[in-house]
């Protein structure tokens, strides 16, 4: 029987990604993918620095991991327990020492040293605890285990050379190291002959990528060298940084099909002294003419922002700004969140300025209100027009309707494919009101939701390699036009 394995991945889509590697590593071991923890012979925690109280989280979970590993002890049957990420590079030794029935512990730069470690800890009686200070392998060149068939996150970068005072990721992540042109093509070329069709490209900051190889930003050009590919039918992005980015991403963005019109730049406060407190090195002005520019060039992008409510010093009239700016762009959506001090960062210094909970609360509450609506609004103008839907899969609450998103990442649900009718003989791809995860549906949108749209009953279905892929036996059905698998 193979060895089984669970990765619990905490954080963002950069950890996602590194979750996917760590999953391609124990595989090339002989290990397997558990379906719940019981079934798990190795459980990982792909931990995060970045979310509030993220160290109690971990310490919780391996508490109830301790007791796991108890009752497998018990019975004869072993369980390993690996830490890695962002507060593994934060804390390594602590977590040794508060939980040391962990068995492995690896940083943010190390995680190609995973086979190593495990297999140290094989005969170890304490954790194996390694941390590098300095990125040597990318984790995008480690085999990968995708979790979604005709998805893939590919890092372009990693670390950040900004230093925004609220974050604690250039510490763990270092300075910016850019992977060539030639390379990440490469992967999005194998990714897509793997029945990939859309890639996020991932980086701290996305519109500096190349500058350490080449002096300057590439960004431009790499969208234009993988929205090329053969095959590829959505290509997206994040993160960029307002400060950096420049008409030339825009104009590649606009002249490139496949990547999607969809923008998400971090405004994180709508005031200039805010912003300069948090070292974010772009002022309110420049955005606006951000925007006005994406708008004139792209104007069926949607718009999407991180803001940050109560930063220490944030008065009335800083907040009011914020309102301000938001009302005036009309964002499609906002993740909006209460500052909270991150250990090691400068703005966790700033104690005596920090704005009291329940100012931050009723702040947070006007912003949120605020952001919905514009994001039901956002919805309400897709009603009516028809959209051409990546569809991902059942909805988990209903099974009467099926997920899927707009070239602007708007989350829509539909009706449930019909059900697959018997092939005909001889009838090849055929018609098929069916689809399946990962091909591409045309719907028109009919209701507004907050946080999704309703459409009504797929229109076309257009087969791709991926949705083919994920185990659809192509069937005749004459009601509806289907095109050929992209
Ligand atoms: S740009 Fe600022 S917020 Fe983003 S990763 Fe770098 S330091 Fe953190």
């Amino acid at each position: 029987m193979p060895r089984r394995y669970l990765i619990r991945t905490f954080g963002c889509q950069m950890n996602e990604h590194d979750s996917g590697r760590a999953a391609g590593l124990l595989e090339t071991l002989g290990y397997r993918r558990a379906s719940s923890e019981d079934e798990a012979d190795l459980v990982l925690l792909n931990t995060c620095a970045v979310r509030e109280n993220a160290d109690n989280r971990l310490y919780g979970t391996l508490g109830h991991l301790k007791s796991l590993k108890d009752r497998r002890q018990a019975d004869g049957r072993e369980l390993t327990i690996v830490v890695g990420g962002c507060l593994a590079q934060k804390d390594g030794d602590v977590v040794a020492d508060r939980a040391p029935w962990v068995d492995v512990v690896y940083g943010t730069h190390n995680l190609v040293d995973l086979p190593a470690l495990l297999a140290r800890a094989d005969s170890a009686a304490v954790p194996v605890v390694e941390l590098v200070e300095a990125l040597e392998t990318f984790p995008s060149a480690l085999p990968a285990k995708r979790e979604i068939r005709h998805h893939a996150w590919v890092s372009i970068s990693v670390g950040c050379d900004n230093s925004c005072t609220f974050c604690i990721v250039p510490s763990l992540r270092g300075p910016e190291r850019s992977r060539p042109i030639g390379e990440v093509v490469a992967e999005v070329q194998g990714l897509v002959a793997d029945d990939v069709i859309e890639v996020t490209l991932l980086g701290q900051n996305v519109n500096s990528y190349g500058r350490d190889l080449a002096g300057a930003s590439r960004f431009a050009e790499l969208l234009r060298e993988v929205g090329r590919i053969e095959g590829l039918e959505r290509v997206r992005f994040t993160s960029p940084h307002p400060r950096d980015f420049t008409e030339e991403v825009l104009q590649a963005m606009a002249d490139t099909p496949v990547v999607c019109p969809h923008l998400h730049l971090p405004l994180q406060s709508g005031s200039d002294r805010v912003l300069r407190r948090m070292r974010r090195s772009y002022r309110v002005r420049r955005y606006l003419a951000l925007v006005e520019r994406t708008r004139a060039l792209l104007p069926d992008a949607a718009l999407t922002t991180d803001l940050i409510v109560g930063f220490p010093g944030e008065t009335e009239q800083d907040f009011a700004a914020t309102l301000d700016i938001v009302a005036q762009i009309g964002f499609d959506q906002a993740f909006t969140f209460k500052y909270s001090p991150r250990p090691g960062t400068p703005a966790a210094e700033l104690v005596d300025e920090f704005v009291p909970a329940e100012v931050v609360a009723e702040r947070y509450h006007r912003l949120e209100a605020l952001v919905r609506e514009q994001s039901r609004q956002a919805h309400q103008r897709l009603v009516g027009t028809a959209q051409q839907l990546l569809v991902e899969s059942p909805s988990k609450t209903d099974a009467s309707r099926w997920s899927g998103r707009t070239p602007g990442n708007h989350l829509v649900h539909l009706p449930a494919p019909a059900p697959d009718p018997a092939p005909a003989p001889g009838s090849g791809s055929g018609t098929t009101g069916a689809f399946a995860s990962g091909d591409l549906v045309t719907a028109t949108i009919i209701e507004a939701a907050t946080n999704y749209a309703l459409a009504g009953p797929a229109e076309s279905v257009r087969r791709t390699r991926a949705g083919l892929a994920a185990g659809r036996a192509p069937a005749p059905r004459p009601t509806l036009p289907v095109l050929a698998a992209g």
